[in-house]
């Protein structure tokens, strides 16, 4: 039976910690839904189709991984599209409570799901979203932490 894993996340906008993970995941399973939350439309800077394109574009090369919006659960979405295996990313201090808690949550939704962390590498444990926007607002220069065609869509964004 395929090893399928789920990949949630926000993506506002796609970061190379977020990659990193995906690529990393897709050496482990044979497919990667990476799954774009599409209910906190209101906090995002990107709509959904924006992160789902970006995000896109960072994969293309990655033949089994694939992109799609969510709105479900995130445990009940894993299910639907057959994956056994939630991943997650964590980097130094800020993400381990957090996950370790969706992880209790997701488990008692229900225990089909397994949720697996991964370690964010060095280089990105300081890296987010957040972080980049506000470093791209403020003009500095964001080529370490995505790709060139978001910080594009960033830049435009912004302006
Ligand atoms: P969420 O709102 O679900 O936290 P994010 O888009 O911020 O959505 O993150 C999605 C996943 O990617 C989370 O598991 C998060 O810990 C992980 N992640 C975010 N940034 C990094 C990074 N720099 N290195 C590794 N994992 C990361």
């Amino acid at each position: 039976m395929k090893r399928i894993c789920f990949f949630p996340g926000t993506f506002d906008p796609v970061t190379y910690g977020h990659i990193d993970i995906i690529e990393r995941a897709s050496n482990l399973f044979d497919e990667v839904i990476v799954g774009v939350y599409d209910g906190k439309e209101k906090s995002c800077l990107f709509n959904i189709d924006e992160r789902i394109d970006m995000i896109e574009n960072a994969v293309q090369s990655l033949k089994t991984v694939i992109v799609k919006r969510y709105r479900n659960l995130t445990a009940i979405e894993a299910i639907m599209n057959g994956a056994g295996w939630i991943v997650r990313g964590l980097r130094i201090g800020i993400d381990f409570e957090y996950e370790r808690g969706m992880a209790m949550v997701n488990r008692t939704i229900s225990n089909r799901v397994e949720t697996i962390c991964l370690m964010s590498r060095l280089e990105y444990q300081i890296l987010s979203s957040s972080r980049t926007k506000e470093i791209a607002k403020l003009g500095g220069n964001i080529d370490q932490f995505v790709t060139n065609y978001v910080k594009n869509r960033l830049i435009k964004k912004i302006a």
